[in-house]
């Protein structure tokens, strides 16, 4: 169905007396169209006044409030937005301390912190809506969104939006690969409620261990914990389990320990594959003398409600192994509603939605994209050769002399970062190293290299591009950069401040998005983590993990969870975990 039926919910209408709501009502191909205006009628719900719909201003609606939405909102200062916040949670999770929330060592309330709360203190009014986008509509800059709210008639109303700037920081989903059984019957460690969930099952599990009457058999069955996935998730949430079941619950339920197993299993030769060889070997080791039964190269094939079969990479060879409770963490995918985007804009054969180095959508100055929803599509150097060449050969005399090519260094630097990784891989100073080299080092100043010259000193520097994990950090990072150019907007309007244009004239309005690495942690249990910080520097054991709880502290999004996760890790010290079935 082409249109979409729209319904302004009667709670809201009831509640909003100053609510314009202008029922364009089409029937056309037996379907209606109802469109919400400008103005909310949802101003009761949010922190709105006259000021905020403003029609003159320009709105921008913000789909998301995880890591990049609310990085975008909490950087935000230019009050000449009106800004639309929609998401179908209300609240910020702080993701990195989940693994902690599924065994209690964190309580869920500790890592969330209402949307509104971050936001209230500031110049710049925000309204937000506890909804959900489903369409987006970027020739008519309109998206479409079903509350999370029931009406009269137990539906969820649905609402159109305007919008002159979209930011879509809606994250990802987990990806199953379409194997049959892992939504059915798995677990999911991506959000709070996940975590939730996993945490009572757990406990579920033991409690049905603990029960008279089962075989010795049924007891191993229903106390074989496996994970999928041996990225940092998988391996946090393994190691937090083992942790949980041998600090507190053998404790509790000691007649069951001996029938307590956990098995990580992973696809690829290794476990925690993205870190140093060193932090890999030593994970493994560590989970060896745990006792935890890691098996790389087993792919899943199925699972059920009762086993999950594996097949060895190997040797092709495949098992079945009953289990009490799988968690699935291998991975993101892309949400439905950005594949019908994709669909629209001529994505459809991506996998991940891309934009430019300015997170734009490709082809969209207005909407931009980022965090996990998004993946920045980086320009080859060898795309734009020809284009580099002859702007930078101001003389046009078809050959580039170094001095020439000096002057477009910076922005060739700035517009192209695989650049500058292939002259630090090269252990080189600057591209004119490159040239030089290209035509043989005795070379002078002076020497002149041509477009087939230029081409092969450049040929292999593309070899450094490298895309974006999908982290907090990488989210978190492009909201700040995309707040700070809307922030700048009418300034670098005036003075544009990034690359020259390698097509086209004049200066880009802003710098690219350029990302900074700060470092990741792999916490491996037992109050010990590895951290492997910029410039390869790798630190294991208890030192880093005192170092993780002081990052992990002082990165939370305000002073009431960072107090809240403090006290709740010295609680864990004193009483241990709390294994009630709530
Ligand atoms: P998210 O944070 O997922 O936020 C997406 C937002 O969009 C949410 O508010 C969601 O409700 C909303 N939304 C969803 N669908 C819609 C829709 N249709 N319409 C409107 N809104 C929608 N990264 C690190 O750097 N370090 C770590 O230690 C780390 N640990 C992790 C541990 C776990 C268990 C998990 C799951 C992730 C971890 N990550 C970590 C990764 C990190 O959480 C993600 O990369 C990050 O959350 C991405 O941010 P985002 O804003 O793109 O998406
Ligand atoms: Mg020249």
């Amino acid at each position: 169905m082409e249109a979409v039926f729209q319904k302004i919910s009667t709670t809201f209408r009831e509640k909003s007396s100053l609510a314009k709501v202008l029922i364009a009502a089409t029937v056309g191909g037996g379907s209606i169209i109802g469109y919400y205006s400008q103005a909310s009628s949802y101003d009761d719900l949010s922190f709105a006044d006259s000021s905020m719909t403003d029609k003159k201003k320009k709105r921008i609606v913000v789909l998301g409030t995880g890591w990049a939405g609310t990085s975008f909102l909490k950087n935000l200062k230019n009050s000449s937005y009106d800004v639309q916040v929609i998401s179908p949670r209300n609240y910020f999770a702080f993701t990195p301390l989940l693994p902690s929330v599924t065994c209690g060592t964190v309580e869920p309330r500790s890592i969330v912190e209402p949307i509104r709360n971050i936001v209230k203190n500031k110049n710049v009014k925000i309204q937000f809506w506890e909804a959900e986008c489903f369409k987006i509509d970027p020739e008519n800059k309109k998206v479409y969104c079903r509350s999370n709210v029931k009406d009269n008639s137990n539906e969820n109303a649905e609402l159109v939006v305007d919008y002159d700037y979209l930011v879509i920081a809606i994250g990802a989903r987990p990806n199953t690969f379409n194997i049959p059984g892992v939504e059915e019957n798995c677990h999911f460690l991506k959000e709070v409620e996940d975590a939730k969930n996993i945490r009572r099952s757990i406990v579920d599990c033991f409690e049905r261990a603990a029960l008279p009457n089962l075989t010795e058999e049924e007891r191993k069955k229903i106390l074989h914990f496996v994970v999928v996935g041996g990225g940092p998730t998988g391996v946090e949430f393994a190691a937090e389990l083992h942790d949980y079941v041998n600090e507190d619950l053998v404790k509790l339920y000691p007649y069951v320990k001996e029938a307590v197993k956990i098995t990580l299993l992973e696809a690829t030769d290794h476990i925690l594959g993205m870190f140093d060889k060193r932090i890999t070997d030593f994970a493994e080791e560590k989970f060896q003398r745990d006792g935890i039964d890691v098996k790389t190269g087993s792919m899943v094939t199925k699972v059920s409600d009762k086993a999950i079969s594996t097949k060895e990479l190997k040797n092709g060879k495949e098992s079945t192994m009953p289990y009490g409770m799988v968690v699935w963490s291998t991975g993101i995918g892309t949400r439905p509603v950005i594949m019908d985007f994709m669909k629209q804009i001529g994505q459809a054969n991506r996998r991940v939605l891309a934009t430019d180095e300015w997170l734009r959508v490709q082809g969209y100055d207005n909407i931009y994209a980022l965090g996990d929803s998004a993946t920045i599509n980086q320009r080859r150097v060898m795309e734009d050769i020809s284009d580099i060449f002859s702007k930078a050969d101001k003389n046009k005399s078809g050959k580039l002399s170094v001095k020439e090519f000096r002057g477009l260094l910076d922005d060739i630097c700035e517009r192209y970062p695989q650049v500058k990784l292939y002259l630090k891989h090269k252990k080189m100073n600057n591209l004119v190293d490159l040239l030089k080299e290209s035509k043989g080092n005795s070379v002078s100043e002076s020497v002149e290299v041509n477009l087939e010259n230029f081409k092969a000193a450049l040929a292999h520097v593309d070899s450094q591009m490298k895309s974006l994990p999908a982290t907090a950090q990488v989210a978190a990072q492009q909201g700040w950069y995309l707040a700070d150019c809307f922030n700048r907007k009418e300034e670098c309007e005036k003075n544009p401040e990034g690359p020259l244009r390698i097509r086209g004239e004049g200066r880009h309005r802003f710098h690219p998005f350029r990302y900074k690495h700060f470092g990741q942690f792999a916490p491996l249990g037992g109050e010990q983590t590895a951290a492997q910080l910029p410039g390869d520097w790798v630190s294991i054991g208890h030192s880093s993990q005192w170092l993780w709880y002081s990052v992990y502290a002082s990165k939370q999004v305000s002073w009431r969870t960072r107090s809240l996760v403090i006290s709740d890790w010295g609680r864990r010290f004193i009483f241990g975990r709390d294994s009630s079935c709530i």
